[in-house]
This record gives C-alpha cells, sequence and structure tokens, in this order.
C-alpha cells in the first residue's frame, strides 16, 4: 500500500472527491404516483446463492454446501408457495452456477411469472477482480441465466453487494436497465457515472432489509443469529408501513437457505398478507418497477 491510500488524511481534495463522485446517486426516480395509480410499490427479491456462498470461499464445507442444497429442496418452493397463495410477483437474483445446479428451478421461476437476475458466477466479490475477468463473468452469467431460462436478465445486484470500481461501466456495457446493489435512498434514483447520468435505475437495497444480516450462523466463527423471526418481522413491517405512507418503494433481500425454515416463512407470509390488505400497494419485478420509473421520469 502506497502512502496514499492509506493516510486519507494527506489526500488533496481532488483526490477524496474523485472516490466519492466515482459511482454517485443522481436524480430521484420515485414517480408521483405508482402503477395503476397505486400509492406504493413492493419489490421482493430472493437471492437464490444455494452452494455458491461455501464454493465462492473455497467449496472445502460439505456440511455449508448442504444448507446450500436445502434452498433448493425445501427454500424456494416455500417462498414460490406463498408468493403464488397471494398472487405476488417477485425476483430471484441467480448466480450462474446455481442455476446450472438447479436449471429446473431457474424454469419454474419464470414459468410461475417471476424475474430472473444477474448474481455474478459463483458469487465471487467484484471487488476483488480486475475489470477484464469481472466483465467476462458477467457477460458469461447473463448468457448462462438466458440459455437456461430463455429470458434476457436485464438487472444485476452484485453478489455480497459488492460493487466494484468497474461493475457500473460493466453494467453499461451489457446494456442493463437497472441495478439493485446499492444504498444512497429509499426509492429508486439514476446511477451517476463521474457525474454523467448513466440511464441505468438503482432499486436501493439496505442491510436493514435483508434476512442474512439477522439470521446467518457459522460454527466455526463467532457470527450467529441475535435477532428473533418475530423482531425481524416487526422491522421489515415497519420499513412496509412507512414506505406506505410516504407513497415509496418497499424492497426486500430475502435468501431461500435464511428464511425458507419452519420457523421463518412465516414473516414474508404474513408481511404478503398485510400486503395484500391493502388495494393500492402495487407488488411488481424489479424489472417491471425500473421500466416503469424510467417511463414515468424520463
Ligand atoms: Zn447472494
Amino acid at each position: 500500500m502506497d502512502d496514499m491510500s492509506t493516510q486519507p488524511w494527506a489526500w488533496d481534495e481532488q483526490t477524496w472527491r474523485s472516490k466519492v463522485e466515482h459511482v454517485r446517486a443522481g436524480r430521484s426516480m420515485k414517480p408521483a404516483k405508482w402503477k395503476n395509480g397505486a400509492r406504493c410499490a413492493v419489490a421482493l427479491s430472493f437471492d437464490s446463492d444455494h452452494e455458491t456462498n461455501e464454493l465462492r470461499d473455497g467449496g472445502k464445507s460439505i456440511g455449508r454446501m448442504s444448507q446450500g442444497q436445502y434452498g433448493n429442496r425445501q427454500g424456494v418452493p416455500r417462498i414460490l408457495d406463498a408468493l403464488a397463495k397471494y398472487g405476488a410477483k417477485a425476483t430471484f437474483f441467480v448466480p450462474a452456477v446455481a442455476a446450472l445446479l438447479y436449471e429446473d428451478e431457474q424454469r419454474r421461476v419464470v414459468a410461475e411469472g417471476h424475474e430472473i437476475g444477474i448474481h455474478g458466477w459463483i458469487h465471487e466479490l467484484n471487488s476483488q477482480l480486475p475489470y477484464e475477468i469481472e466483465r467476462d463473468l458477467m457477460f458469461r452469467a447473463a448468457d448462462t441465466l438466458e440459455r437456461i431460462t430463455g429470458v434476457r436478465p436485464v438487472g444485476l445486484r452484485t453478489p455480497s453487494w459488492d460493487f466494484s470500481p468497474s461493475t457500473l461501466r460493466i453494467e453499461r456495457e451489457l446494456g442493463l436497465l437497472y441495478d439493485s446493489s446499492l444504498m444512497a435512498d429509499d426509492d429508486p434514483y439514476e446511477l451517476l457515472e463521474r457525474g454523467e447520468p448513466t440511464g441505468i435505475v438503482e432499486l436501493p437495497v439496505e442491510w436493514i432489509r435483508d434476512d442474512a444480516v439477522y439470521f446467518n450462523m457459522h460454527r466455526f466463527t463467532g457470527l450467529r443469529p441475535h435477532t428473533p423471526p418475530a423482531a425481524v418481522y416487526d422491522i421489515f413491517y415497519r420499513e412496509f408501513e412507512r414506505a406506505y405512507e410516504e407513497g415509496g418503494l418497499f424492497l426486500l433481500t430475502m435468501h431461500p437457505h435464511v428464511t425458507g425454515y419452519r420457523s421463518r416463512i412465516w414473516i414474508l407470509e404474513k408481511l404478503l398478507e398485510e400486503i395484500a390488505r391493502r388495494p393500492d400497494v402495487w407488488v411488481a419485478t424489479h424489472a417491471e418497477i425500473a421500466a416503469f420509473v424510467k417511463a414515468e421520469c424520463p
């Protein structure tokens, strides 16, 4: 590490401004009204990582890979059943390797009206990769999902929300409609690259609205679930309730191998029930929401 990167207090203004301005939130793309006059939009996403969380870390633990397989055997079917019960459409972000392991799962997801978005090749961390490798993996991931499902993906969620200095450039080269990995707002906004509007819609995530933060467990580190399911439901519900009051977007990230359990799936089911009680909520895929705000906020 050179002095320039290890001594931020010594940077000149141009250096710190340049870092901040590389990728930035531009104009808000929160529409006055959502589709069909709806007051609020709901974007539910499920990151079907399955075994790739362990493969990304070296693939040494057969136990952790079996947890990943649970995501396919129990998690995704329970989630799809809950969505079908309430007629809700959602987005599944799937690493290409997970899609190759479970091609039928992806085809069922698409056949039931849901969207599949890009989630890396093998859940790699983009910020560890040079531009050429990140670009190759992203393009191959898009091609793989298209070959399996018959639908070209239009959105990306970076694995672990690890957005590298090259990610936005590659998203533009891929011609994507939206990204869903950054956190500058509650509501959709346009991504700027060095101050230039990119036309790419950001559908913002937050760790607050991610089940993994509350529930993940790792035997050999200190990682444990500290938040009971009822408290997690309360946080998610309050995020939805306030989005409804403000006429904004409620975007939630869940994982089949985290929420798909008998003691947790009710969180999703109860949220869907609360959402369905309000007729003026538009539940849609990320692609539908990004396309709508882009048309509404030209
Ligand atoms: Zn993931």
